[in-house]
């Protein structure tokens, strides 16, 4: 039984609570009352399609029996014990999340999400390598804490300046908005590449610890790396010995129809940073992988890294259920299969829809960008700007047809949890044209 009536849910939240990235006198939260698969409901009982899985995490979908278990019954056993400690769940996930992780891979080092992922990516780095400098790119999402949101190459860091000293950013290929034209995907990587390389001669090689990238581009609309750029990217690390950082906060996890996106490329990155599909939110994880050289390195040098809550019971039992459920279902496959289906009904949006320049997708992972004109590719909104707040609108619009996701700048993100049956997907994609149209 509810302790509030949903009027005085709703009456306390707007009085009490702070939410993200919102002026908080217009912002008028949904009351959400329960939750199944791929759906969630409101106050009203309206049904809806989650085509985001949230904040990209939910891949197993809502109430997944397996790990609401194993969370209750770590909770009775032993709910919390130092991260000084080994316990069964500990040394569990540790091994099951090195069993899947790229080869190269040597030990884990868990956090509790995201943005202190990277924050402990990064100083491992330095520690390895000795060094400060840190490259990083525009248009890229990295978390919300100090270091993180230095690392974000896009308004979400503007409030976090002036930045930390030798942060630097560096252009990724965006080739649907590129004004330079390539005659093919891997002259843009090469491009791409060369510069990188040339600005980190121009930075001193040896003071450059890391360059940190999303696999994929996630919240910033799904920009997908061109054929080579990984790779290209892998050379100028290993010419300069520099860590190859790679954020898999929202691209891991199956969400590209492999367990880690650089799996779906030949690169293996020094660093992966991992969160989100670990444990799918029922609990906050996230990590930091490294390589079994770095992870060497700290066999006699210390590990200036830690936190209260580094790799809690709880979320362990939870992440090794969360695992086992991942294979017992097939997601990664499921993900790769169902991403074919969704990837033709974005093409039959691209085809139809005059608003429709671009759409990018791999696994299930994927974005629709929207344009002004398709001839020119005029955004349909202009950088960082919406006054009439028309992105926000075609979101309400999605939503009031009970399609649920959310944009950024010009990119609607379409990521359903990779549970997701091919019905499914058609149904809300119907949804979709509808409000194109
Ligand atoms: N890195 C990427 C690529 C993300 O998409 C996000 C969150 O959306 C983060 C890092 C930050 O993760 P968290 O919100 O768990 O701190």
């Amino acid at each position: 039984e509810n302790i509030m009536n949903y009027e005085e849910i709703k009456k306390y939240d707007k009085e009490y609570n702070l939410h993200s990235w919102t002026a908080q006198k217009d912002f008028s939260p949904m009351v959400v009352t329960k939750a199944d698969g791929i759906y969630f409901w409101d106050d009203k009982g309206k049904k809806y399609y989650d085509m985001s899985s949230q904040l990209v995490n939910l891949n197993i979908g809502y109430g997944n029996k397996k790990v609401i278990e194993a969370i209750k019954n770590q909770a009775e056993k032993l709910s919390y014990i130092s991260p000084a400690y080994a316990i069964d769940v500990r040394s569990e996930i540790a091994k099951k999340v090195l069993e899947i992780a790229p080869e190269n891979m040597g030990k884990v080092f868990f956090t509790l999400g995201g943005a202190d992922a990277n924050e402990n990516a990064i100083k491992m780095a330095r520690l390895y390598t000795g060094r400060t400098k840190v490259f990083s790119r525009y248009r890229s999402y990295h978390g919300s804490t100090f270091g993180a949101a230095n690392l974000t190459g896009e308004p979400r860091r503007y409030t976090c300046e002036p930045g930390i000293p030798g942060f630097i950013k560096f252009f990724q290929p965006y080739l649907y908005q590129d004004k330079i034209k390539f005659e093919s995907e891997r002259a843009a990587a090469e491009y791409y590449v060369q510069r990188l390389r040339e600005q980190i001669i121009y930075e001193n090689p040896e003071t450059v610890a890391a360059i940190v990238m999303e696999t994929v581009t996630g919240s910033n609309g799904v920009i997908i790396p061109p054929d080579g750029y990984l790779e290209g990217v892998r050379k100028v690390c290993d010419e300069f010995g520099i860590m190859m950082i790679c954020d898999e906060v929202m691209a891991g996890w199956g969400r590209t129809g492999e367990w880690f996106a650089c799996d779906n490329w030949n690169v293996k990155p020094d660093i992966i940073s991992f969160a989100k599909g670990i444990t799918c939110g029922y609990v906050p994880l996230g990590g930091v992988l490294v390589s079994k050289e770095i992870a060497k390195f700290f066999d006699d040098n210390v590990l200036m890294c830690g936190l209260t809550y580094s790799a809690h019971p709880v979320s362990c039992a939870a992440g090794c259920a969360t695992i086992d459920v991942y294979k017992e279902q097939k997601l990664i496959q499921n993900s790769k299969n169902m991403g074919i289906v969704l990837g033709k009904e974005l093409e039959k949006l691209k085809e139809k829809h005059a608003s429709v320049g671009d759409v990018r997708y791999i696994g299930l992972f994927s974005a629709v960008e929207l344009v002004k004109n398709k001839e020119t590719r005029e955004p349909l909104v202009p950088f960082g700007k919406d006054p009439e707040k028309i992105m926000s609108k075609i979101i309400g619009m999605l939503k009031d047809k009970g399609f649920s996701t959310y944009s950024h700048e010009n990119s609607i993100i379409v990521a359903p949890p990779l549970i997701i049956k091919e019905n499914e997907i058609k149904e809300a994609m119907n949804i979709f044209d509808e409000v194109l149209t």
